[in-house]
């Protein structure tokens, strides 16, 4: 069980946010610890499972407590937030204060991930790349799959959802995208935005 005091480890918090959920008016939370190790991630300082500069999470629910009727959501980003035991708990205490929940996940975590989806109105899911090749951008082996994995409990979910795939010239080249482009097709998929890779980004994936 987490520590009913702490609920989950938070690592950073953006308090207004436009665009961490498409049209809607957000705080962003960016939970603590990822798993997976990928080289042009800009925010190096979420992986560890425990952060140098945490915020506790009763501060956070005081904060949005101010914040009811002003924001449409709370976005829990990373970092990784299926890591976190907590995380629906946090999720369900933020839903019961009137706002939608929104989650960026790699999915890393396809059990915790269902776990959570019935109280989750959006997901943004990171696709890295062709579920076989994941390993050479997460640098974990079994990565691709549990990605794979989450994805199939998404879409059977129902939860509106957005994929994500950010492209890094270095890692990602014609053949990279062509095998992407063919998994995904396996798949109905509604909403697929590739981006840039970015030096410096407010969220985690
Ligand atoms: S980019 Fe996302 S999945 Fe990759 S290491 Fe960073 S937080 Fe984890």
């Amino acid at each position: 069980m987490p520590d009913p005091a702490g609920i989950i480890r938070v690592g950073g918090f953006e308090s207004l946010s436009l665009c961490d959920w498409p049209g809607e008016i957000v705080a962003t939370v960016f939970c603590q610890g990822c798993p997976w190790d990928c080289s042009y991630c800009h925010n190096p300082g979420l992986l560890p499972a425990t952060g140098e500069q945490e915020l506790p999470w009763q501060d956070i629910l005081q904060f949005l407590g101010t914040r009811r009727g002003l924001l449409d959501g709370v976005v829990f980003s990373g970092g990784e937030p299926t890591l976190q035991r907590g995380l629906g708990v946090a999720m369900a205490q933020v839903r019961a204060m009137g706002f939608r929940i929104g989650l960026h996940t790699g999915g890393a975590y396809p059990r915790r991930l269902a776990e959570v989806l019935s109280l989750v109105d959006w997901v943004g899911l990171d696709i890295k790349v062709a579920f076989a090749d994941y390993q050479r951008i997460t640098r974990v082996a079994g990565s691709g799959a549990r990605a794979r994995e989450s994805l199939e409990l998404l879409l059977s979910s129902g939860v509106d959802y957005e994929l994500r795939t950010t492209v890094s010239p270095e890692l990602f080249d014609d053949k990279a995208l062509a095998d992407l482009k063919r998994d995904l097709a396996a798949f109905t998929i509604g909403k697929h935005k590739i981006q840039e890779c970015r030096p410096v980004i407010s969220q985690g994936h």
